[in-house]
């Protein structure tokens, strides 16, 4: 009797990730991405603290985890100002 052992199948979650990554100022996950991939820009805003940054380097194969390097880039470019 050979039973087969069958392999569970896991249903993947059809829940749409949301673009919710951590600000750089506020420390809460609370930032969001929109991509306007047709103006090649996106805007990036933090939902808690209020930091808002647009990135106009967006191509058509930008990803947000893309535009989400770059903010993170400008934010600490921009807050060097060693003195
Ligand atoms: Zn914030």
């Amino acid at each position: 009797m050979g039973r087969r052992r069958r392999q569970k199948i896991r249903r993947r979650p059809q829940k749409r990730i949301p673009d919710v990554y951590q600000c750089p100022d506020c420390g809460n996950a609370a930032i969001k991405i929109e991509l306007f991939r047709d103006k090649s820009l996106a805007t990036v805003k933090c939902g808690s603290c209020g930091l808002e940054m647009t990135i106009d380097d967006v191509s058509s194969l930008t990803e947000p985890v893309d535009v989400y390097g770059s903010f993170i880039d400008k934010f600490y470019e921009g807050d060097k100002t060693e003195k």
